[in-house]
Formats: C-alpha cells, structure tokens, sequence
C-alpha cells in the first residue's frame, strides 16, 4: 500500500488561473501546501501560451461586445464596460505588488504599453462610436479617449489602417492607457516563485478523476497504472477546456445541465519588421453578423520575449476540442442526461452562430486575407502567415428544460466549499484576479474575510469600485503605471 500524500490544496492544470490562485493562497497563508498537476510537459501551453491567446489587456477600452448599442439611439449603457475595467484594475494593482515583492521580473517582460482603438466604418457604426465615446469620455477609469472621423488624425494613431483610404466615413477612438499582456509569461514566473514556496509540481501528469471521501476530503486520481494515494482537503480545477469533464466526474450535482461549446481560432501573424514597424495599437472593430463576441476581428500589436509582431484574427471555427491538444471525442463524450437538452436547446437557439462558425471553417485563404485588407488594404499576402491559437470552451449554463451559451466565465464551486472550477474563457486572463478572489470567497469564505487586511494591501481598491472615487482612479491609474512601466 502506499503512502499517502497529503495537501490542503490540489491545483489541477499550469495556466494562468491555477497559478494566481496560488499565489493569492501562499500570500495570505505561507503555511498552505499546494500540490500543481499539469499534462503537457510545459505550464501555460494551453490558452494562456501567449501565441494561444491575442494579449489584450481587456478593460473594455476598445471592445465594442462590453457596451452595445442602446435600442432607441440614446446613450449606450456604460455599465458593463466599467465592470470589465474596475476588474482590470484589479488585476493591475495585484501585478504590480507581485513586482514589488520580487514574484514577478521586469514588468516588461509580461506587459507592455499598446493604445487601445476601435475602428468602423459607415455612417451607421460612426454614430454608434460617436455615442459610445460620449458615454465614456468623462468616466474616471476611461479619461483620455479620444474619438476621431479625420482620416489624418486616425493616420496619426494608426497609419496601416488608413493606407489607400481617401475621404471616406470611418471613425476611431484611441487610448494610449492600453495593455498588451503575455499571460504566458506571468504564468511561469508565478509558478517559479510557488515551487520555491514548497509547491510540489507534477509535470505530464493528467489528473483522471477526483473523488470526494465522506471526511470531505478528495482522492486526486493519475489512473490505474499510477499507484499513489493522493489526498487534498481542497482542490481547483484550473484545467481550462478541461474543466467541465472533472467537474463531472467530481460527481457534484453544481455541475449538472452545464456543457460547453468549443470554438477555435486562427490569426494571421507577421514578423516583417518594417510591416511591424508601422502600426502600435490593438484595433477593435465590429463583429460581423452571428459572429460571436470573442470573434471580433481585431489588428494587434503583440509583443513576446521583447519582440513585436502584428496579429490579426481571429477566425472562428468548429472542433470539438476542449483544448488545443485535446481530442476530437472531448465534446460528444462531455454530453449527459441532465445537459442532453441544454446542448440541444444551445444549437437551436444559436443557428446564426452555428452558420456564421459553418462559413468561417470553409473560407479560403484568400478570403481571410480579404478580411484582413478591409483593415490594412495594402497587405501583402507574403507577409503573413495563418496559425492555430487556443481553443475556447464558451459555457452552456442550464435554464429552465433548456439552456443558453455564455460568453462569460462561470465560477462553479460545490455546497461545501471543497472543490471549485472554472469555465468559460471571456473575458479571460484579463480578469484572472477578480475571479480568484471569488474562487478564494467560495471556498474559504472564513479565511477570506480574515485575509482581507492583507487583500488590501496587494490591491490598494480592494472591495472599492474606482470609478465611482475619480480621485482614487486617478492615483491607482497613476500608481499602477509606474510599478508596471506603463503610460500613465
Ligand atoms: C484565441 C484566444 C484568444 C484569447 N485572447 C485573450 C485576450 O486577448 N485577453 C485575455 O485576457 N484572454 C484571452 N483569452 C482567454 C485566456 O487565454 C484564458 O481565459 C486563460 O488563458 C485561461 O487560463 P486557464 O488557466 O483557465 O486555462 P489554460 O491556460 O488553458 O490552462 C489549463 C491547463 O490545465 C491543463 N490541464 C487540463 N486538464 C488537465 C488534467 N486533467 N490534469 C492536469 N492538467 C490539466 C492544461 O494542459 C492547461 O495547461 C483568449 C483565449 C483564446 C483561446
């Protein structure tokens, strides 16, 4: 028989979510033990590897999904995009105390300044920025976005887009407090730091189940063929795509009726430095029609080991992988009696997405990079080549008899406390604090509320929304800047 192993927390998969909580336990308990399991033989090679994922640092400043239009032409409803921010925010001021406390290196080695813009074109799409614009202008957390329709001030911020353009009805906002992010990055360094803490690091070992003994405790299980008795009183399913196939196994009923629904997606990539050269900004700009949000086309200057590169993407497609080094049985084996009906009742309801997702898998070449040149005309064809990201998991929640897909995250935790997991990808890394501390509230919500002085100091607006405080937005705006290397 063997010995038994014996953690308070078991965190199973090495991506950005795992290691933040992590480091967030360690922080507010030195003396937690923390064993990490992870598949593949590298951490943050799933969704968090930053050629898997784009780097924005989502804070709304540019995504038009976070704020749609109003119904009637009035003002469009800032709220959502003000929530997306304060959890930026989060996330900003947690990074730069792990910069201050030597967790994380050179900020400039995961994060960059890299303006934020939205791009339209016609008459329809201008007024709608025009309004949106208004509707940000004087919010604290959005001060200093401009808006534009004079081709040579759009030049200005972003000369590629503007090529072969005469007088033509386009518009822009620009904000030069915008991120790019290697999450991949951050990931490894956390995880450096927490194996140094005493974090025990298993490497291309996939967890196959978890059972729950009647104490509370859980049975971590590697498979048959791996004789060891792994306990933890609590563990996380960091595992990305993954997540939902243990959440089921778990055999906690939180997890019935939900599913999820895989997308994938390319980009097209250069390297060309003197293409690189003439453009530094993340351009946004309206989803086509049934296009998902997460499929917003986008221009983005992505920065990874110091060396630029544009991107542009994504393009959406069909697979039913869970993860990008998933298997192709992932989707039809995740499908139970109690999420038969939330699957089918997602496809019926979502035949746009299902045609738009149809459309996008049999485009040729030659038709993505058409895309492409309706934002940069004078692409060249030889400059970019097509590449696989991640695989994004969008939730299917169960409501009613049926159910409906989230383009969210979804925290799911059982009664007790004892296991929690995450699912869904938007707006993903972006948020990754955010939703551990609601991961850390679940689980132990006694030991949160003691951590809380301690929470405070890592996020200076811990528990306080900026953008009500204009003053303290500003100097937290400020602050965070400045530990991170970023335009203030
Ligand atoms: C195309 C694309 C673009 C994106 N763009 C952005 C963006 O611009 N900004 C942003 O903020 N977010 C973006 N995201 C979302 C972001 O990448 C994810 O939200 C984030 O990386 C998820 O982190 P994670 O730790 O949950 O998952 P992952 O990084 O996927 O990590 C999960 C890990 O668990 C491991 N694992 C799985 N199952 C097991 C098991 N059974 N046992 C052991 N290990 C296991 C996997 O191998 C993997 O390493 C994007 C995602 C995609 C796919």
């Amino acid at each position: 028989m063997p010995e038994s192993e014996s953690y308070d927390y078991a965190l199973i998969g090495g991506g950005i979510m795992s290691a933040t909580l992590g480091v967030l336990l360690k922080l507010t308990n030195p003396h937690v033990r923390l064993v990490m399991f992870e598949r593949l033989s590298e951490v943050a090679a799933e969704s968090s590897n930053p050629w898997n994922n784009a780097g924005t640092g989502h804070a709304a400043l540019c995504e038009l999904n976070y704020m749609p239009d109003s119904k009637d032409g009035s003002l469009p409803d800032p709220s959502k995009a003000i929530a997306i921010n304060e959890q930026f925010q989060v996330s900003r001021q947690f990074w730069a105390s792990l910069v201050e406390l030597g967790i994380l290196s050179t900020p400039s080695s995961f994060i960059r300044t890299v303006p934020h813009m939205t791009f339209v074109q016609g008459a329809k799409d201008i007024d709608y920025l025009k309004r949106r614009h208004l509707a940000l202008e004087n919010q604290p957390l959005f001060s200093g976005m401009k808006f534009s329709t004079d081709l040579d001030e759009i030049s200005g911020w972003a000369p590629l887009i503007t090529q072969q353009r005469k007088k033509q009805d386009i518009a822009a906002t620009f904000i030069d407090q915008g991120t790019d992010v290697d999450y991949g990055e951050m990931t490894k360094q956390m995880i450096t730091w927490l194996k140094g803490q005493g974090m025990k690091l298993e490497m291309d070992t996939e967890v196959k189940s978890v059972y729950q003994f009647e104490s509370g405790k859980w049975q971590v299980w590697l498979g048959a063929s791996q004789n060891r008795l792994i306990h933890a009183d609590r563990v996380f399913v960091g595992a990305g795509g993954y997540a939902l196939k243990l959440l089921q196994r778990s055999g906690i009923p939180e997890i019935n009726g939900y599913g999820t629904f895989p997308v994938s997606g390319h980009f097209l990539r250069t390297d060309n430095p003197e293409v690189v050269a003439q453009h530094h900004a993340k351009v946004y700009s309206q989803a086509q029609v049934g296009a998902p949000p997460m499929s917003v086309p986008h221009l983005d200057t992505r920065i990874v080991d110091g060396k630029p590169s544009l991107l542009f993407g994504p393009f959406a497609g069909l697979n039913p992988k869970f993860l990008k080094s998933g298997s192709i049985l992932d989707l039809p084996l995740s499908i139970r009696p109690a999420n038969l009906l939330p699957y089918l009742s997602v496809a019926f309801r979502n035949l746009g997405l299902v045609s738009y997702l149809l459309k996008e898998v049999t485009k040729s070449r030659s038709e993505k990079f058409a895309s492409l040149q309706e934002f940069v005309p004078d692409a060249d064809a030889n400059d970019w080549s097509y590449y696989e990201a991640g695989q994004r998991a969008q939730v299917i929640k169960p409501v009613g008899r049926g159910g409906v897909l989230q383009f969210g995250t979804e925290v799911i935790t059982s009664a007790d406390g004892s296991i929690s997991g995450l699912l869904g990808a938007s707006p993903g890394a972006s948020v990754s604090v955010s939703v551990m501390l609601e991961v850390l509230e679940k689980m132990q919500p006694k030991q949160f509320q003691e951590s809380k002085a301690a929470l405070a100091k890592l996020i200076p607006s811990f528990e306080k929304k900026l953008n009500d405080n204009p003053a303290l937005a500003k100097k937290t705006l400020k602050a965070t800047a400045k530990a991170l290397g970023l335009k203030a």
